[in-house]
């Protein structure tokens, strides 16, 4: 191809839109979304906990390490530590109110378009997920380091920003005096000293760089392949955020929409792509807080604190990234049940109790299509088992085999 054949090519891609439909069934994903995002609130609220009980914690001059003590070299990092992770805070808050699930009820074929998606709701959903994911691998930086120079390079960048278009009644209720000379400071640095002066430091300027040094760092290390994760998504949100020419063309043209239904109502081919993106942003913000953010919490935290102090903190952190990942995991699994032979294909509706707590009704005709749960995205796979045992002895506990006659004295394992 010439340059002329791919400007075509180009041109023909960007003046014709398919019609596209999600590869999720909308009302799983939109059971996923509420479950996830609900994830999240209660990752938000227990890391919230853990703020409060640490900067009282640290008030104490006890629970610090001498270099943090008031007389130590690294005393203010006690008084900047809860401010970075409060910031955290509120910009995760922002994150988990634009990915709640869409509201159906009372959505009829006449008003169904409220649920169309655009350019609006794109750009914000994902430039907020570009906040997310840069100011938190950011923070997670500045809280591994904890070193003097860094922090003042990562504030003094942004005050020095802040300051050229500020108006002066906020620059008079936010500069303190102290604030301006340490400004006044790092301007008489050359800029291309910024990231290595006798006050300023910047060893990885870069996100990747940043993402890699974290991942070097913590441990245990999360798995390599959610670093190149990040990094995709913070490449994939710069182009909506820079409101790049695919992004923009993809999210502003209309197209022809033609209006789905399911047993809750109308919804559109939009809507429903829309929530294919919104779901795994949340999946893997929520898990960039269970692999990431929570663990550089806990190593400032340790950082910071004699052991006796940090543990009950460190423990927490750690019990909330596992609780993170174990309910996750319980989104679009498989699951496998025992059935007695024979009974797939009589009239007999079988019941299949999802790990999720929703019971699927495989009902006559029994379509193997059909074998997933409609609340988390499931596949449900049945194993036929012949003979007329009643339970299945697996690592888990005793199971029930489907279709068996058994009495029923066992319990908690029994599904
Ligand atoms: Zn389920």
């Amino acid at each position: 191809m010439n340059e002329h054949d791919v400007l075509h090519h180009i041109a023909s891609n960007l003046s014709e839109r398919n019609s596209s439909a999600a590869l999720s069934n909308y009302e799983v994903l939109s059971n996923n979304i509420k479950y996830v995002n609900e994830l999240l609130k209660f990752a938000i609220h227990s890391i919230g906990g853990i703020h409060g009980a640490v900067t009282h914690a640290m008030d104490d001059p006890s629970n610090l390490n001498n270099d943090f003590k008031n007389a130590g070299p690294l005393a203010p990092f006690p008084r900047i530590v809860p401010r970075v992770i409060a910031n955290g805070l509120v910009i995760l808050e922002k994150f988990a109110q634009q990915t709640e699930p869409d509201e159906r009820s009372g959505v009829t074929i006449d008003n169904v378009s409220r649920l169309q998606k655009g350019f609006m709701d794109y750009s914000s959903l994902v430039t907020t997920t570009r906040q997310v994911v840069d100011s938190l691998t950011s923070d997670s930086y500045q809280l591994v380091l904890l070193d003097p120079r860094s922090f003042n390079y990562h504030v003094l960048v942004s005050l020095n920003s802040f300051d050229k278009y500020v108006t002066p009644s906020i620059r008079q209720a936010l500069f303190n005096k102290d604030i301006s000379e340490a400004l006044a400071e790092f301007r008489r640095i050359p800029f291309n000293k910024w990231a290595n002066s006798s006050v300023t430091q910047c060893s990885h300027s870069s996100f990747a760089d940043k993402v890699d040094f974290l991942f070097s760092r913590l441990n245990p290390p999360p798995e390599l392949g959610f670093a190149d994760q990040l990094k995709d998504l913070f490449k994939f949100s710069s182009e909506f955020t820079h409101i790049g020419y695919v992004s923009t063309f993809f999210s502003s043209s209309p197209g022809t929409e033609v209006v789905f239904g399911d047993d809750i109502g109308p919804y559109l081919p939009s809507t429903e792509n829309f929530s294919e993106l919104k779901y795994q942003l949340l999946q893997t913000i929520t898990r960039f807080i269970a692999r990431v953010y929570a663990p550089c919490i806990s190593h400032a935290i340790q950082t910071m604190m004699p052991q006796a102090s940090a543990k009950g903190f460190s423990d927490s952190l750690a019990s909330l990234t596992n609780d993170i990942e174990a309910r996750l995991k319980t989104r679009n699994n498989q699951y496998y049940f025992f059935i007695k032979k024979g009974l797939i294909g009589t009239d007999a509706n079988i019941e299949l109790p999802c790990m999720c707590g929703a019971t699927k009704k495989w009902t006559v005709p029994q379509d193997k299509g059909d074998l997933f749960c409609r609340n988390c995205g499931s596949h449900l796979n049945l194993l036929e088992v012949e003979g007329d045992g009643g339970y299945i002895i697996t690592s888990g506990g005793p199971v029930k085999i489907i279709g068996s006659v058994v009495r029923r004295n066992l319990t908690n394992n029994e599904r």
